[in-house]
């Protein structure tokens, strides 16, 4: 059985596995006369709301300051009230981007403070547009400039109807499976979620420590968790 330490050496190497595949795929875009325009003191796309695995956000929990451990806790209280507000995820997602004020781990020059521990749903965004398409809101475009962006991107390239690239959304959603998975067979539970969120719940409740000690209500405190913010997490049991 993976301990927590070897467990946390795992994701480390799946993280540098998926930039090593990241740099081989922007140089064949780039080959191909593809632009990637992701650039430091953006941080448009950490507007999104961001999901990840839970194994993933423990880890990530472990590296956190004392300030970014503040900055994630008081954000918690508004991430539940928009949860309870919205009738469904779509509306949910839409008040995140309105209110949410993008990722507590910007800093003040747009860069991400947790760099080197960022799930890998951030890693694989990289960006086949200008970065004001990373921060647009969708729904406020008049149909005839959706319809102009949407008719630019090359739909074999592109996550369509996205402007990301494709292979490293696609290379991290294998890798994230794989690790759900092993997880899951260690654990009995598959839990991913809104990072912030997930970020919390290792902070304030000591999720994956619980896990691994066998608490024997764990399980059944995550189900209620979930029942109660359907939009902030997804947990699913795995029988052994
Ligand atoms: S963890 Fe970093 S890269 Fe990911 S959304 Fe937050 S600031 Fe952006």
């Amino acid at each position: 059985m993976m301990s927590i330490c070897d467990r946390y050496q795992q994701i480390y190497a799946i993280w540098q596995q998926l930039d090593q595949d990241i740099l081989e795929l922007r140089q064949t875009h780039q080959q191909q006369g593809g632009t990637i325009y992701c650039r430091q003191g953006c941080g448009n796309c950490c507007t999104l709301a961001v999901n990840c695995s839970y194994p993933e956000a423990a880890l990530l929990a472990t590296t956190l300051t004392d300030r970014q451990r503040h900055q994630i806790l008081v954000k918690l209280p508004l991430l539940k009230q928009l949860c309870q507000a919205a009738t469904g995820l779509k509306s949910f997602l839409q008040s995140y981007r309105d209110q949410f004020g993008g990722c507590p781990l910007l800093d003040a020059k747009a860069n991400c403070s947790s760099y080197d521990s960022r799930p890998l749903s951030c890693r694989a965004l990289l960006s086949t547009r200008p970065e004001a398409w990373c921060g647009i809101d969708f729904s406020t475009l008049h149909p005839l400039e959706k319809q102009a962006f949407l008719s630019s991107l090359d739909a074999a390239v592109v996550a369509y109807p996205s402007h990301y690239l494709a292979g490293p959304l696609e290379r991290a959603a294998a890798l994230e499976r794989s690790l759900a998975d092993e997880y899951a067979a260690q654990y009995q539970v598959h839990i991913s979620g809104n990072m912030i969120w997930l970020l919390g719940l290792e902070l304030n409740s000591q999720v994956g420590e619980r896990l691994a000690r066998k608490n024997d209500e764990i399980l059944d405190w995550l189900l209620e968790q979930q029942k109660q913010y359907p939009y902030l997490m997804q947990v699913t049991l795995r029988t052994p």
